[in-house]
């Protein structure tokens, strides 16, 4: 992994050090870091960064509580012990959240395929399997996107993305992802609002898919 562009940007960071980050982004930062040394230890320095501040405020009475649930909660589920281990393209926490089974695709439609593998209150994650040289629909965000590159490449308005590369997408992006042409591109992308497509046809297929 060295030639990862697109690192997890530090607010994000920050907020998965201190547990804070909503369950479906924490998912991606967690999987970004088992695929990019730079993450890792951007990680743990906020880890400890985080555990100086909470140390801090040692008056406050559920710090030490709330800090140790914090930390098992991220520890057990993601980064340090996770329960399954990475298999092929997949890393560890998304084999987690696939319960060790692999992907079962759904077809969106001209090659295009997604395994939704987690949805909540709090938005959801999909993995996405993008043909060679196939895009994604045009489509606008209602809300924050995070898409990272599990094997592949795409490319959109905004930049080309590569094998641990993170984009990150909000309510100003609009962009359609293109699959590079070498092999299939397959991405794990979180949301917490529905994505608006330009288009009427995808528009309309939208309840039925879940995008
Ligand atoms: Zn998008």
């Amino acid at each position: 992994m060295s030639a990862i562009k697109h690192h997890t940007p530090d607010p994000l960071m920050a907020a998965y050090a201190a547990g804070t980050l909503p369950h479906p982004f924490a998912m991606v930062v967690a999987a970004q870091i088992s695929m990019d040394d730079t993450a890792r230890a951007s990680f743990e320095a906020h880890k400890v960064a985080g555990g100086v501040l909470l140390d801090d405020t040692e008056t406050a009475p559920v710090s030490e509580d709330l800090k140790s649930n914090v930390m098992d909660q991220l520890d057990a589920t993601y980064v340090e012990k996770p329960r399954k281990k990475a298999q092929g393209v997949y890393p560890a926490p998304v084999m987690e959240a696939l319960k060790g089974r692999p992907p079962r695709w759904k077809s969106l439609g001209l090659g295009v395929r997604q395994d939704i593998i987690w949805s909540g209150p709090e938005g959801s994650v999909r993995l996405l399997y993008i043909p060679p040289n196939q895009a994604v629909p045009d489509h606008s965000h209602g809300g924050l996107e995070l898409t990272l590159v599990l094997q592949g490449s795409f490319s959109d308005e905004t930049g080309e993305f590569g094998v641990g590369d993170l984009e990150v997408a909000n309510e100003n992006v609009e962009h359609t992802p293109f699959a590079g042409g070498d092999q299939a591109c397959i991405c794990l992308a979180a949301t917490d609002a529905p994505l608006r497509f330009r288009s009427f046809m995808p528009r309309l297929l939208q309840p039925l898919f879940r995008i």
